[in-house]
């Protein structure tokens, strides 16, 4: 498997419940590392332009005002096969749905309130992370 980068966030309602550390635990217990972090409180233009993909959605508004309403956590992750690697550990969009042990199922309140972002392929990823880092920002921890 090819070593790959992922975009991943910490959402407000992870950040909020102090769950930041038990979330990275997942992450580096399955062998992703942190390549580049940074904390945050987005704008709404920040937040509106990172979800463009979903600005037509009913849940547009909702998402953005979720998004904006508290820290958020912004980082790269590094490891084999990371971006698939990075959805499996977060489980299912509406943790009702998620497997037992993940992210998700342990630490989301809702279908909006979901705990974590991840890219959910190598082209998004790609876009993600220079929304939000710099090259320089980024340090190859393999
Ligand atoms: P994922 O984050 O699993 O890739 P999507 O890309 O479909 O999911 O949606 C982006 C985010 O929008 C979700 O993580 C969640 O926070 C929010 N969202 C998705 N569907 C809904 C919904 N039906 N109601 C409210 N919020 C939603
Ligand atoms: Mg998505």
């Amino acid at each position: 498997m090819a070593n790959e980068k992922t975009f991943s966030i910490i959402k407000p309602n992870a950040t909020l419940d102090n769950n930041i550390g038990n979330i990275i635990s997942i992450f580096e217990k399955n062998d992703l590392r942190v390549s580049a972090a940074k904390f945050a409180q987005l704008s709404k233009e920040k937040a509106e332009g990172f979800y463009i993909e979903h600005k037509d959605r009913p849940f547009f508004g909702e998402l953005v005002d979720f998004m904006t309403s508290g820290p958020v956590l912004l980082m790269v992750l590094e490891g084999d096969n990371a971006v698939t690697k990075n959805r499996e550990l977060m489980g299912a969009t509406n943790p009702a749905e998620a497997a037992e042990g993940t992210i998700r199922k342990l630490y989301a309140k809702s279908i909006g309130e979901n705990a974590v972002h991840g890219s959910d392929s190598a082209q998004s990823a790609e876009r993600e992370i220079s929304y939000f880092f710099e090259k320089n920002e980024i340090v190859d921890r393999f």
